[in-house]
């Protein structure tokens, strides 16, 4: 590990960096975290990797596609570093973690690995091998990553992600995270608040929360601090209009925190808690802590509290022994609960997780057509519950210009519908009534009721 560093003026001067961000909403909020220190040490980002004097992977480990995508272009870079030998190339985030020394054996041309951890370090660290000119290995777990949110670089003005804790201690049999990420650390309430309320006085009206595991957060802080003393405080920061949180695990969400939800005025209504299956059997395969009966009552309570929640959820299909029966059961919860959306993944074994050393004895066909079965029943449910909003007016807070569309703004309401509409571009960052009257599966689209 490198040892700490001075900079001087002239290791400020003005270089170009390239990143390129696989996986999760978090790489993508320590991929705005590590530029955001980058241009603070003079850095500029440009879109192309063959222009940039350093070039960054933020990497995920969940599945081997993303993985097998980013040894691709580590290939793809080696006749480039063959050719400009001070290029820096660097893989950072959960493969790092995962792989460490083992990439440098199997792509000689990187010359920094750096774990999920260590990315606030990222300035030194390139020093480093600058000064040094030899490769650096940087996946201590030890450390907190508690990072100051650089003002330099902020994709959206109005809204921003806010890491409230990180790791993970559950353990699921198929996942990766716990052995890249580490075990859980939260951040201290202030810590957050200080972070959000920066935020707020810079402009941002909506945050998001993040944690792998998001309901236990609060679990190794003093005074038995739990996600819902977190949000109250937050409720309370002037400024601030919009909480969301994610993602929520089953097991670990608490009906206190439901509750807790309901009276909070700034916290949405939308919960995003992957039910993974609706088989109990492979729920238990998959260590999951919970039972599909345990799963319907808790939405049924959330529901019950919150009028108009909207749920979201993630399923695995083919996971090692899911027979029809099994499957056929995820079908009945996906048709029960009626989630706003859902992301549908294949199962693929990671080494090193519990459920790695099942056999993967689900065909890819079978795989293959289950998901697209899901997918097209949660496309149907998206269509008939968006539906259900023509005519209704819903608060929007207005991100943009619409990626569809340049000439219509964009935003989302409380329960995370996108909406499109026609209106000036001075409504922008506010809070817009909008009445919906056309729908698709994936969009509402509407008019504002009061533009002045
Ligand atoms: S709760 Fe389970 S699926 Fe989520 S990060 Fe932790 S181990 Fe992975």
């Amino acid at each position: 590990m490198a040892d700490s560093v001075n900079f001087t003026n002239k290791d400020r001067q003005h270089k170009t960096v390239f990143f390129e961000t696989f996986g999760c909403q978090m790489n993508k909020l320590d991929a705005e975290l590590s530029l955001g220190l980058l241009q603070e040490e003079g850095y500029r980002i440009v879109d192309k990797a063959d222009e940039a004097d350093v070039i960054l992977f933020n990497t995920c480990s969940v599945r081997q596609h993303a993985e097998d995508k980013v040894y691709s272009h580590l290939g793809a870079l080696k006749m480039l570093k063959k050719r400009h030998p001070e290029v820096v190339v660097g893989v950072l985030g959960c493969m790092a973690q995962k792989d460490g020394e083992a990439i440098f054996k199997r792509m000689p041309h990187v010359d920094l690995v750096c774990g999920t951890r260590m990315f606030s370090r990222l300035p030194e660290l390139l020093l480093t091998i600058k000064n040094q000119g030899s490769h650096v290995l940087a996946i201590d777990e030890d450390q907190i990553v508690s990072v100051k949110r650089p003002v330099a670089y902020r994709p959206n003005f109005y809204q921003a992600f806010v890491t409230v804790m990180r790791g993970c201690d559950n353990f699921c049999s198929y996942c990766i995270v716990p052995y890249v990420r580490g075990g859980e650390i939260s951040r201290t309430i202030a810590d957050v608040k200080e972070e959000v309320q920066s935020l707020v006085s810079n402009g941002c009206k909506e945050v998001t929360l993040l944690g792998q595991n998001i309901n236990s957060y609060g679990k190794g802080l003093a005074g038995g601090i739990t996600l819902g003393h977190l949000l109250s405080e937050l409720n309370d920061l002037d400024g601030l209009e919009r909480i969301r949180f994610v993602t929520s695990h089953p097991a670990d969400m608490s009906r206190d925190l439901i509750r807790t939800m309901s009276r909070l005025s700034k916290v949405c209504e939308h919960l995003h808690m992957p039910a993974q299956s609706g088989s109990d059997r492979i729920l238990q395969e998959m260590r999951r802590g919970y039972t599909a009966g345990y799963y319907r009552d808790l939405i049924s309570y959330a529901r019950e509290l919150i009028p108009y929640i909207a749920v979201a959820s993630d399923f695995i299909v083919g996971f090692p022994g899911e027979m029809d029966e099994d499957f056929q059961e995820t079908v009945r919860l996906m048709e029960d609960i009626r989630f706003q959306n859902c992301f549908i993944f294949k199962y693929s074994p990671r080494t090193g997780t519990k459920a790695a050393e099942l056999k993967d004895d689900v065909v890819d066909e079978v795989k293959r057509a289950r998901n697209m079965k899901l997918l097209e029943l949660q496309k149907s449910i998206s269509l008939e519950q968006n539906r259900k909003m023509i005519g209704r007016k819903v608060e929007v807070l207005v991100e943009g210009a619409s990626k569809s569309d340049s000439h219509k703004l964009s935003g989302r309401t409380r329960q995370n519908h996108i909406v499109v509409f026609n209106g000036p571009a001075v409504l922008v960052g506010r809070l817009v009534n909008v009445v919906i009257h056309e729908v698709t599966d994936l969009t509402l689209y509407g008019k504002p009721e009061d533009c002045s």
